[in-house]
């Protein structure tokens, strides 16, 4: 057993993850939240096996605990997170992990891969909070309150910019001044990279083609969302930019905006700095336009004919075309096109649209491998499209953990 213990956290909350790298499956995982307030919950969920279930035991279920206690912060929560596994299992003291793997946001230019982390790595790590004020604290209260917990082994930071540290200075440089930009470290970084990366070597390996002779297009669409070309297994472009919140429509996120509408919306409406900050990032994309940042909730309300659902759907699918025609152009045509996360993996109807004027490109969806509930990697072009499309299961926790045990075992 080689086990790998992922941890992602957030300012008020963290995820986390054991997987046995040998076989690749997750043991345990859970959610710590909360963390700060009167109350704190935290789920830990053990993961069934065919081991776990027991000779003669018909049963397979995964079985979560909840508790609810006051976590004030982050190393309480680890106390919490290791309660659990005390209690529950599986149990860290018969197999400690070997290593500790964590999602940070933001490596600025600085960080291009996997690193192990040292005093000197988390004062870097600090200091671009200054690009990721929201993520980074959060990211490294959670390495912490780790290197506490689990002092003896190496912890590795995964970067969700480092796989975009391939774009080429035309396709990262913003056309401003550039003493300006450069002093403010202001350019494009990318996000979603350890998705992009983890789903474009998943659709290698499942058409048994070498990863550095494709060339791909990547549709990350969760509440969140990104598309990455991809050539040869190098990102060459990707429409998050300076922050996430460039390029497509997302739940709450307007993606691409003339940011001339900032200077009106300061000038004619009073809206300060901050109010455009939430107004863009957290009341917009699907939710503005439509009242809700599911998905599930707009195809609802397009079934009872509301034309405000109508039009954000159409407005989402709009921009995934555009990006679609420009990738291809960047990238002088694709051999794969993937989609991933919550929408990606669960919108028929949204892949169908976003590809749907494609055929001159050599693209062409198969309505019914397309609509089919089946689960998992799959295709859903017609055996004759030249471009493969695929629906791709994400799975960021396992590409940190085979990033994290390829440095810390190298
Ligand atoms: P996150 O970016 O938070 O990790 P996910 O990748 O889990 O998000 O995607 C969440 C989103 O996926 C939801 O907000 C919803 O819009 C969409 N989604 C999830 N399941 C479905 C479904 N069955 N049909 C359509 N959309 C779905």
């Amino acid at each position: 057993m080689t086990p790998v213990l992922v941890i992602n956290s957030g300012s008020s909350s963290f995820k986390y993850q054991l997987l046995d790298m040998d076989t690749e499956r997750t043991l345990a995982s859970g959610l710590v939240e909360r963390i700060g307030e009167p109350i704190g919950v935290a789920r830990h969920t053990v993961h069934a096996t065919p081991v776990d279930a027991g000779e003669g035991s018909p049963t397979f279920l995964d079985a979560t605990r909840t508790r609810e206690l006051p976590i004030p912060d982050h190393t309480a929560g680890f106390a919490v997170m290791l309660d659990a596994f005390a209690s529950h299992g599986p149990s860290l003291a018969d197999t400690p992990p070997v290593a500790v793997g964590h999602r940070v946001v933001h490596g600025g230019a600085r960080f291009f891969e996997p690193t192990l982390i040292t005093p000197l790595v988390e004062i870097n790590i600090d200091e671009l909070s200054v690009l990721a004020p929201l993520h980074n604290p959060a990211n490294l209260a959670g390495i912490v309150a780790a290197r506490t917990a689990f002092p003896e082994v190496p912890h590795v930071a995964v970067f969700d910019t480092a796989f975009h540290q391939t774009l080429s200075p035309a396709a990262y440089t913003y056309a401003i001044d550039t003493e300006i930009a450069a002093s403010h470290r202001i350019r494009r970084y990318g996000f979603h990279g350890t998705s992009h990366k983890f789903v474009s070597e998943a659709a290698a390996a499942f058409l048994g083609r070498p990863l550095g002779e494709l060339k791909q297009i990547v549709f990350h669409l969760g509440n969140g969302a990104s598309v990455t070309a991809i050539d040869g297994g190098r990102s060459i472009d990707t429409s998050m930019g300076f922050t996430p919140l460039e390029g497509l429509v997302m739940g709450t996120r307007s993606g691409d905006i003339d940011p001339a509408v900032l200077f009106q919306l300061e000038r004619r409406a009073g809206m300060s700095v901050d109010d455009l900050d939430d107004l863009l990032n957290k009341r917009s994309g699907l939710l503005g336009l439509a009242g809700s940042n599911d998905l599930r909730d707009i195809r609802a309300a397009m079934e009872r004919g509301e034309p405000r659902a109508l039009l954000a759907f159409e407005v989402y699918v709009h921009r995934l075309r555009a990006y679609a025609g420009a990738y291809l152009a960047q990238l002088g045509g694709a051999d794969v096109i993937s989609f991933t996360a919550g929408v990606g993996e669960n919108a028929p109807r949204v892949r169908a649209e976003a590809l749907g004027t494609l055929g001159f490109a050599g693209v062409e969806i198969d309505h019914e491998r397309n609509e089919s509930a089946e689960r998992g990697i799959r295709v859903i072009s017609t055996d004759a499209s030249a471009v493969t499309v695929l629906v791709v299961p994400t799975d960021e926790e396992l590409e940190i953990a085979r990033q994290t045990l390829s440095v810390a075992r190298p």
